[in-house]
């Protein structure tokens, strides 16, 4: 059988994505480290293109896709959040048209984020249902590709760049902590990180009532929460994904859960010490590294995947 996930797939990736992400930055703090004794290092993917780690896994998804099938018409996806953000810039970088599906709830800065890409934007319905049902129309009648948000192992292979990175900028990294939604960007993390360096300890983090990871790895199968909420607004996925979790079961060390102060705090420290702005999803990584007890001088490595944020809300985060 074809391997659907491999270290050559994720590093054809990182070539695939070089016109549309960047090699973000790891973030140092000497003041943070005299406080703490361990070395809390951030992969500072709040830098990335359009402000998330989304970028690498769509661009990767819809270069393959083109290479396969030149002729396709434009790309759909359902999205109210980073992922239709990252969808819209490579689409509209390739020259593809670009359908992005909404809620009719949707903020109007996160619809002008998408729409000053000159995506297509279609606001439909108020539950994720029937936007998935709208997605799938457009995608047939118009004949677009369906750009999915985590469950797709070019998605997978294009997330996992990021472990790739951390690798090479910190070849001895003893953790990486990472935020877990759908499960898109752990899988592809850990699988690279676990077959290039096993060593290396990489962990899941979620928030409380948003735990669909850490409860099917509990029961052993994917299982479907009736409802979550966080103000970690990326990581509030009902179920793990039918690809990402097998993944997730097998190179996963552990996944934790963090609770809403946690997540705020940690938002305050990233802008504290760091002096750097994560979105609450992104800084959910770092919640979980500060509830750890890694021993002096380990090198702890939150993956801050997102700061597409309400700025005007930040000051509630920060405290003296
Ligand atoms: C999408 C997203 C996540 C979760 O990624 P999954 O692949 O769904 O697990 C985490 N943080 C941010 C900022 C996101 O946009």
């Amino acid at each position: 059988m074809k391997k659907l996930i491999s270290i050559q797939k994720v590093e054809d990736a990182h070539r695939n994505i070089k016109d549309f992400a960047k090699v973000t930055p790891l973030l140092f703090s000497e003041a943070f480290e005299n406080k703490q004794g361990f070395k809390l290092i951030l992969k500072a993917e709040n830098l990335q293109t359009t402000n998330s780690f989304k970028i690498r896994g769509s661009s990767n998804c819809i270069i393959n896709k083109v290479k396969a099938t030149p002729e396709i018409k434009g790309v759909v996806t359902a999205s109210s959040g980073n992922h239709g953000q990252a969808v819209a810039y490579v689409a509209y970088k390739l020259g593809l048209p670009a359908m992005i599906v909404m809620p009719e709830t949707a903020p109007r800065a996160k619809i002008n984020a998408v729409s000053g890409w000159k995506a297509k934007i279609e606001l439909c319905g108020t539950t994720s249902g029937e936007r998935l049902v709208r997605m799938q129309q457009i995608a047939k009648e118009e004949g677009y590709f369906v750009v999915p948000p985590y469950d797709h192992y070019d998605i997978i292979a294009g997330q996992g760049t990021i472990g790739k990175e951390i690798l090479e900028q910190l070849p001895d990294v003893d953790v990486v902590l990472v935020p877990v939604g759908g499960g898109g960007l752990i899988s592809g993390i850990s699988y690279y990180i676990k077959n290039a360096n096993p060593k290396v300890k990489v962990i899941g983090v979620e928030p409380e009532k948003s735990n669909s990871m850490y409860v099917s790895l509990e029961k052993g199968a994917i299982t479907r929460l009736d409802k979550t909420r966080s103000i970690a607004d990326g990581l509030l996925s009902l179920e793990p994904g039918s690809l990402t979790f097998p993944i997730v079961k097998e190179y996963v060390d552990e996944v934790i859960t963090v609770s809403e102060n946690e997540i705020s705090e940690a938002v305050g420290k990233c802008i504290k010490y760091y002096k750097t702005v994560p979105e609450p999803s992104g800084a959910v990584s770092v919640a979980g590294a500060l509830k750890g007890d890694w021993g002096a001088g380990k090198k702890v490595v939150p993956v801050v995947s997102g700061g597409n944020f309400d700025m005007s809300s930040l000051s509630a985060f920060i405290e003296a």
